[in-house]
């Protein structure tokens, strides 16, 4: 059987790569209703078409910010719509279809239409559904991102609002002659250039009245804001030359970054639940050890839903099942909270002090008794505890393990059951960082814990 991790890998190398093969060949407006055929197709594949138990922010997150990193399709049709402004703007390299789409268009740059307000004619939507889509996707997504105005510092100095101002036509010529395409250029250091450094640059007499005209336009109430602000790393990646591949991947990550809110909420519950504030660095810990510690995925989904709340609690569960009335399914009597079924319990308490024995002989020292050590991997930051730290994992992921396979049941946790299950994951493993070439890897990380087992079998 297929982990719900693995089919998520599934579906990214399956069915994304046709899709985005046809988002990026057809850039058209899409209905909502296909977005959502999308999502209801991922439903169905990981989680056999039951609602996921997680929260769709943490779903579509970033990996690096928390998340399990599931596509976002609609962002990705966004990011494909919008990569066709590249070959737009530097025209001078761009494929056959963008001449077409200029005679099209009836402008002279093609440019215009992306920087610029230009002069798009409203039937383009009818006769050029391309042209169309990317103009309206350029223009929500601009706002999404706060872009105001008009201008840009990408704007190119011939372009048509620029032309439409009162400004010189010679001023103009002579700024293109020098090199000074976009507006960018005219600014050194957030400032605009002085009127010395101008006439140096253009090697041509520029009167105070046409340097003013220049910079009254520039500094102008409308367009100071636009024209003035630093570049957004979209506009990077879309209006700078650059011959890095993957643009589209580059573009979807930035989207991703720039349009979903940064925090994911899991960490501020544990942290309210642990009673102190996570930090920053904490946080990353965190993530990193739910998504690197282990080679195979069967073994990292277990601590991937432990850290994302993903258990349902008998507190949760209150009103679906009053009987219970939300107290802890062992039988003691207190409310589940998470923590309570985690850590709290007292049979639960007993089995973790005697999870505690194996991985204090598997660290060769005493390592502190904590729930935030045991459930989320936060070690002491000690020269000795680095070095083993990977090992004591371990073991705290089969104890997990071995709790949550007794989630509701009132028998008691056995430890043959957690060494049944260590032996487990280690041939798991063992057969994981074969395919993946991280032998070494992997004795650094099970040596102490078969040192540390065997061990145990001869005083027992
Ligand atoms: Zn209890």
């Amino acid at each position: 059987m297929v982990s719900w991790l693995g089919k998520i890998n599934l579906f990214k190398m399956i069915v994304l790569p046709k899709l985005l093969y046809r988002l990026m060949a057809i850039p058209i407006q899409l209905p909502v209703s296909f977005f959502k055929m999308c999502d209801e197709l991922l439903r169905d594949i990981v989680w056999n078409g039951k609602k996921p138990r997680f929260r769709k922010q943490v779903l579509v997150q970033l990996k690096e910010k928390g998340g399990l990193n599931v596509p976002d399709i609609k962002l990705y049709h966004t990011a494909a719509s919008l990569a066709g402004l590249y070959d737009w703007y530097h025209e001078a390299k761009a494929p056959e279809w963008a001449y077409l789409e200029k005679e099209l268009m009836g402008v002279k740059t093609l440019k215009d239409l992306i920087v610029d307000k230009g002069k798009v004619p409203r039937e383009i939507n009818l006769y050029h559904p391309f042209i169309g889509n990317l103009l309206k996707t350029w223009g929500k997504t601009k706002k999404k991102l706060g872009l105001v105005g008009d201008l840009s510092p990408f704007t190119p100095i011939d372009s048509i609002q620029i032309r439409e101002s009162n400004l010189a036509p010679g001023i103009r010529m002579a700024l293109k002659k020098r090199g000074v395409s976009t507006m960018e250029q005219l600014f050194l250091g957030g400032k605009f250039v002085s009127h010395q450094r101008l006439k140096s640059v253009l090697k041509e007499e520029i009167s105070e009245f046409q340097y003013l005209q220049l910079k009254a336009m520039v500094s102008s109430p409308l367009n100071r804001e636009s024209l003035k602000r630093e570049p957004h790393k979209i506009e990077k990646i879309l209006f700078k030359i650059n011959k890095a591949s993957g643009r589209l991947g580059r573009l979807y990550r930035e989207l991703k970054n720039a349009l979903y809110t940064p925090s994911v909420d899991y960490i501020m519950k544990w942290g309210r639940d642990l009673n102190t504030s996570i930090d920053q660095g904490e946080e990353k810990k965190i993530w990193s050890h739910m998504n690197k510690c282990v080679f195979s995925l069967e073994v990292r989904e277990i601590q991937v839903k432990l850290t994302t709340r993903y258990y349902l609690t008998p507190e949760r569960l209150k009103f679906a099942d009053p009987e219970g009335g939300g107290l802890c399914w062992r039988g003691c009597g207190e409310v589940g909270t998470y923590m309570h079924c985690w850590w709290y319990c007292g049979r639960v308490q007993l089995f973790w002090s005697k999870v505690w024995k194996i991985v204090n002989k598997v660290a060769a020292m005493v390592v502190p008794f904590r729930p935030e050590t045991a459930l989320l991997g936060l070690y002491p930051n000690t020269k000795c505890m680095i070095s083993c730290q990977n090992s004591c994992k371990i073991i705290c992921l089969a104890a997990i393990n071995i709790i949550a396979r007794h989630w509701r049941s009132l028998e008691d946790l056995t430890m043959n059951e957690l060494l049944h299950r260590i032996w487990y994951m280690h041939t798991m493993e063992d057969f994981h960082a074969d395919l993946h070439n991280k032998k070494q890897d992997f004795e650094t990380i099970w040596a102490p814990i078969r040192k540390a087992l065997d061990n145990l079998n001869g005083t027992t």
